[in-house]
């Protein structure tokens, strides 16, 4: 067989050679040590939680080593590609800190080492496939969907490995003229590699996360070019990142079983190898066991989900680092107010096994990112959130943006900082009895208090009520009020004495609390009344009031 006639014949338009290409996109002039990597989104509209891990863990190799990121979109499949899926991932991304060097941006495309969306590079991919036939390492195959259904139920009857290799690999041994003549009648075709039949049975590798690897050496003879002329993953991955001269490959697990197919292609090219690096699958407990967080199960698996419940973006990646690298959080506790860009990250520190996604952690590290923002800025994160989202209060919330600071700094300078803020549904949730037109009763009155006593509590908390008490002068005439109507003044002589007691002060701080925030619990009652200011705070009492008062007389 005239190899260089069949290349001829299959990419006639091809007048380029890989060696163009190489002179075109030379190796990148950068210090030693300095890493390339890229993400290589499919703009299939959805960003999973995962490819935002995977998105850290390239842009601080990048970073940190003083190399380049680069944004590619792998645009191959235009069945799955939703419209404008491409600037979606861009914003998700930016708005987490991931900023690419070059590639695919939001105003067309930045780098040397373009085109950077797939769709655009199908002449690079025809020019390797062209010098790959030409050298006899691939060829054209024209068995249909129903072949290769036969072939494989002949395969697995006679109990062989189903797939194209050796022998079964019919289309290997067409003459030059049946592919002609096939090509002349218009049959569709792929462009298959032709692999190694003799190949040792295994072969070891350096993964950059998981050590050395033993792997089967790739058998099939797998497509490199689809029916369409379209590159599959495998091929479009082996040529792009050799002519963008990307140093590390840092890719999910999903991908490690194909790892001997890119091997085998870049052996067939005559090329070295990125270093591969495959992170872990995040997963997340259920019940006893862990599974992988589903894209179909799991709405936290998708990254628009952070959005809409409001997760500050420090938040999540202040999270996502924690299970990036075991030691961030140590590292975090030497250095509070340090930036999360100053930690040393490295890929050899990632998990190798499944990565525990735990919402509660997440909640909890967002709560600690949320007490070091200025309140200011957070009421303008908060009111921005809710504008975007569509949140029936955002007006409410940015008719008085002073009122949400204050409301929102409640507690958090106190010498132990309350931590009530995780994100946006949930702020939005805690604070809205500040809102008139959000309040609600939420909590029953307490049980231990007979219901006569409700009004009467309230009613003598009101008339004595005065806006400019300290907290202290203010506490003082609740024991008081408390005493004055047969709870203790002090809850310890309660515990002495209860028979001598209704209760407590703390049961007549509760009647109050109930009253002015439709809660059991809330932060600092004087320091709440000082943001509703006097005339909401008397009117909270009096409405609470005057709704106890009804239930007695409906009694
Ligand atoms: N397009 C692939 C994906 O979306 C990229 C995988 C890779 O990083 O090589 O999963």
């Amino acid at each position: 067989m005239d190899y260089e006639k069949l290349a001829e014949l299959l990419f006639p338009e091809i007048s380029e050679t890989p060696e163009m290409y190489e002179a075109r996109y030379p190796a990148r002039d950068l210090p030693q040590g300095a890493r390339v990597t890229r993400l290589g989104p499919s703009p299939t509209g959805f960003v999973h939680l995962g490819n935002l891990y995977v998105a850290f863990a390239n842009e601080r190799s990048a970073h940190l080593s003083g190399g380049v990121f680069f944004l590619r979109i792998e645009d191959t499949d235009s069945k799955r590609e939703a419209p404008g899926a491409a600037e979606a991932i861009l914003s998700a991304l930016d708005c987490y800190g991931i900023r690419f060097d070059e590639g695919v941006t939001a105003s067309g495309e930045r780098g040397a080492y373009g085109p950077y969306r797939q769709s655009l590079r199908r002449n690079i991919y025809h020019c390797f496939a062209k010098r790959l036939v030409a050298q006899g390492r691939a060829y054209p195959c024209f068995l249909t969907d129903a072949e290769l259904d036969a072939l494989r139920a002949e395969q697995e009857a006679a109990k062989l490995t189903p797939g194209l290799y050796g022998v079964w690999a019919a289309h290997r041994a067409l003459s030059l003229d049946a592919v002609r003549e096939r090509v002349l009648a218009c049959e569709p075709y792929v462009i298959r590699l032709r692999a190694r039949d003799d190949a040792a049975s295994f072969f070891t590798i350096e993964d950059g996360i998981r050590g050395t690897l033993t792997l089967p050496v790739n058998a099939m003879d797998v497509v490199l070019l689809k029916t369409d002329g379209m590159p599959t993953y495998h091929f479009a991955h082996v040529t792009d990142d050799h002519l963008m001269r990307t140093t590390h490959v840092i890719r999910g697990e999903e991908w490690l079983s194909s790892l001997p197919i890119h091997i085998a292609l870049f052996e067939a090219l005559g090329l070295a190898p990125p270093v591969y690096c495959h992170t872990a699958v995040l997963m997340k407990a259920e019940g006893e066991t862990k599974r992988k967080l589903s894209k179909r199960k799991d709405p936290e698996s998708s990254l628009a989900y952070y959005r809409a419940e409001g997760y500050h973006p420090f938040a999540v990646r202040e999270y996502l680092l924690t299970i990036l690298n075991s030691d961030f959080e140590e590292w975090r506790a030497e250095h509070r107010e340090a930036d999360a860009e100053d930690f040393a990250f490295t890929t050899d520190k990632m998990s190798r096994s499944g990565i525990l996604f735990d919402a509660a952690k997440l909640n909890d590290v967002s709560k600690d990112v949320l007490l070091g923002i200025p309140a200011g800025e957070l009421a303008a994160f908060l009111t921005d959130w809710a504008a975007q989202t569509g949140r029936p209060e955002a007006a409410l919330l940015k008719g008085d943006m002073r009122y949400l600071e204050r409301v929102l700094d409640i507690g958090r300078h106190d010498a132990n900082p309350r931590k009530d803020l995780a994100y946006g549904s949930q702020i939005l949730a805690f604070i809205s009895y500040f809102y008139d037109e959000l309040f609600r009763a939420e909590d029953a009155w307490p049980e231990n208090v007979p219901r006569a006593d409700v009004p009467r509590l309230l009613g003598g908390y009101l008339k004595d009520y005065d806006h400019g008490d300290d907290r202290t002068a203010w506490f003082e005439r609740i024991r008081a009020l408390a005493e004055a109507n047969g709870y203790a003044a002090k809850p310890k002589d309660f515990k002495k004495n209860p028979a001598l007691y209704k209760g407590h002060v703390g049961d007549v701080s509760t009647v109050i609390r109930i009253a002015l925030t439709g809660r059991k619990n809330s932060p600092d009652l004087w320091e709440i009344q000082q943001i509703l200011g006097e005339a909401r705070t008397r009117s909270r009492i009096a409405a609470s009031m005057g709704a106890a008062g009804g239930e007695i007389s409906a009694e």
